[in-house]
């Protein structure tokens, strides 16, 4: 789903010319490999710079018992190796506990920092409303990083006022033109980018 910001309403339209950076954020280490590689992998093809931040260090997941204690560090490298396929070097991680995600003030502060830091066009992120067609696309940390972001972007990446230590290290306010949500519910999708080529 593609949300103008601006707007509020229309569909997205702005050519790909004009996006010269992305800061995507998602829960979990590979969320964003299931969610949006193929995009990511054109965006990057195109000559734009791609930047991720993972919320939570993925310390909950994966199914194999073994090798638990190194399982941050293992993560962490697959994600490395997924995003540079695709284009990406640029990884951020916030370091929240896998689970425990939540759209605190905390969370919130430090998504608008980045997304000061990096001014980027669009910010794509994980919807933040249930879809109950298939509710593990909606793990309650996906909903969470979902809402953070959205909060963060309105108001306070735009508002001066709006945790104000931030402006007085430097880090201005900053209009976001485009937001973008992957695994919205169905009824939702407004937005499709083809592939094809990226498919591999
Ligand atoms: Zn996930």
């Amino acid at each position: 789903m593609a949300f103008d910001v601006s707007s509020s309403k229309s569909p997205f339209n702005a050519s790909t010319e004009r996006v010269e950076r992305v800061l995507c954020f998602t829960a979990h280490p590979d969320d964003i490999d299931f969610g949006a590689a193929g995009t990511i992998a054109a965006w990057t093809a195109a000559g734009v710079q791609v930047s991720y931040c993972i919320m939570t260090d993925g310390d909950a997941g994966g199914f194999d018992p073994v090798d638990r204690e190194r399982i941050i560090e293992l993560r962490a490298e697959e994600q490395r190796h997924a995003a540079s396929l695709v284009g990406v070097q640029d990884i951020h991680y916030l370091h929240e506990r896998d689970g425990y995600l939540e759209p605190t003030h905390e969370v919130i502060k430090r998504v608008v920092e980045l997304i000061r830091r990096i001014r980027p066009q669009i910010v794509l992120t994980m919807h933040p409303e249930r879809n109950w067609d298939r509710i593990q696309k909606s793990h309650p940390d996906h909903l969470a990083a979902g809402e953070a972001v959205t909060r963060a972007i309105y108001p306070a990446v735009e508002n001066p006022f709006a945790y104000p230590e931030l402006a007085e290290a430097g880090l201005q306010a900053y209009k976001l033109p485009w937001l973008w949500f992957i695994s919205s519910p169905g009824s939702l999708e407004n937005h499709f980018v083809d592939v094809t080529d990226h498919v591999d």
